[in-house]
């Protein structure tokens, strides 16, 4: 098989990594990829977000299956255009990747069907959700209901910060379209796991848990990113609270979204938050996430080859997907100044050395007069499996010492929350 990955970060370098160990695959190619996919696959120089160049490359090429990793190019219906042309392709139709794309969509479709999430209100206009706000009073949640690159969600815990984050978003228009409707919501209090599966729009096959560390420094603080880590397992997560978000949450969501004609297929992730009432979902994403994914499939024992094929064709029912016992840990390498503006083109050494330790997973990395250099906020994510959390994370940190290019910068406490669990 010839297989096609669009994306070009970490989870992208994981998804490339895992695809190319099936014994099914002659061939992988990414679009655009980054510096690590390339000593894996070939990588191809069309952007994540051209659908026509990616379609027209997939026919030349006689590509066999299509992955898809970031949201941007499901909101915009890539699945449904290589479906028209014949293509085989792994992810959500334009109308059931709207889960993630409309936040609005994604809260009425818990409302409908009982899905436990926080309570909110919708507004179209600054000035009724700023009399909300003064009503109603902190903390809450402010979010845009488009896409925003994952910044579009503002935790307020005094009312300035709930009012500026509506005018940034409202007035402002920080986020384009995506802020002309917003929605306010209760603040959930609690610890946060992610639970991501696999689905062909009627059966669901759960992957093990993960916790993301979304904040840019220790302990939680400073500004969000992307993620600045993450482990798998979450401790947190009982065979308890699988069972709820199973019946109460995965099964439904997916469920309902066939009842509203926009059957859900490919990867359903959903961001929830563990409160003294239940687990909540504090959102759902249409794709895999980063970087959950490179401590996740790191641990996946099965062919995702096979998995992916039987999503495709409607029969998951059949697949019995095979887990690692071992834990794994990933530490995000980060450019100085992210989630900001920080420097490109800085040589990075020790990549060799920290492979004999861990599998080092590239994000923002290019290629310059044959060395590889910083490219992007992160740059890199050190991933290593363990025996236990604490022996994953000793191994990815090792790992990480190795490795230096400069102003770089890592969260130290990868997995701490973990061992409160343990
Ligand atoms: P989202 O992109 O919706 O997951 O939001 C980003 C982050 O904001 C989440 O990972 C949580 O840390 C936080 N968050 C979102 N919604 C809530 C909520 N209702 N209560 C508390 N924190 C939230």
């Amino acid at each position: 098989m010839k297989v096609l990955v669009v994306g070009g970060g970490g989870r992208e370098h994981a998804l490339v990594w895992k695809i190319s160990q099936s014994p099914k695959v002659t061939k992988v190619y990414c679009a655009p990829g980054n510096a690590g996919m390339a000593q894996i696959a070939e990588c191809v120089a069309i952007s994540v977000e051209d659908i026509d160049g990616l379609l027209t490359f997939a026919q030349q090429e006689g590509i066999d299956m299509t992955v898809v990793g970031p949201e941007a190019p499901l909101t915009m219906g890539l699945a449904d255009k290589f479906r028209v042309a014949g293509l085989k392709v792994f992810g959500p139709s334009r109308q059931a990747a709207e889960l993630e794309g409309s936040k609005v969509m994604a809260k009425e479709l818990m409302s409908k069907y009982n899905i436990p999430t926080a309570k909110y209100a919708k507004f179209t206009d600054a000035g009724s959700a700023i009399e909300y706000i003064k009503e109603t009073g902190a903390p809450c949640v402010v979010k845009a209901d488009g896409l925003a690159a994952g910044k579009g969600v503002v935790v307020a815990r005094d009312e300035e910060t709930a009012i500026n984050a509506v005018r940034m978003m409202m007035e402002d228009k920080a986020f384009g379209q995506a802020g002309d409707m917003i929605i306010i919501e209760e603040c959930l209090e609690g610890e946060e796991v992610s639970i991501l599966a696999f689905t062909d729009g009627k059966t669901v096959v759960p992957m093990v848990s993960s916790q993301d560390h979304k904040r840019v420094f220790d302990n939680d603080e400073g500004p969000n990113t992307g993620g600045m880590g993450a482990y798998s397992p979450a401790p947190v997560y009982t065979d308890e609270l699988h069972r709820q978000v199973m019946e109460k949450i995965l099964k439904p969501t997916v469920q309902g979204m066939a009842q509203e004609g926009r059957l859900y297929e490919g990867v359903l992730y959903a961001g929830l938050m563990i409160t003294k009432d239940g687990p909540k979902v504090l959102e759902f994403n249409v794709r895999f996430g980063d970087p959950e994914t490179q401590a996740v499939l790191t641990r996946l024992d099965s062919d995702l080859v096979e998995i992916m094929e039987a999503v495709i064709d409607k029969r998951l029912h059949e697949v019995n997907i095979r887990w690692k016992p071992e834990a794994a840990v990933c530490v995000v390498l980060a450019a100085g100044g992210y989630p900001g503006s920080y420097k490109k083109g800085d040589p990075i050494t020790g990549l060799d050395d920290a492979a004999r330790e861990a599998i080092v997973f590239h994000a923002g990395t290019g290629l310059q007069d044959g060395r590889i250099v910083t490219s992007g906020g992160r740059v890199l994510g050190v991933t290593a499996l363990g025996p236990s959390i604490p022996a994953a994370i000793e191994n990815a940190y090792k790992a990480v010492g190795k490795i230096h290019f400069d102003n770089m910068h890592y969260r130290k406490d990868i997995g701490q929350k973990a061992l409160r669990h343990l």
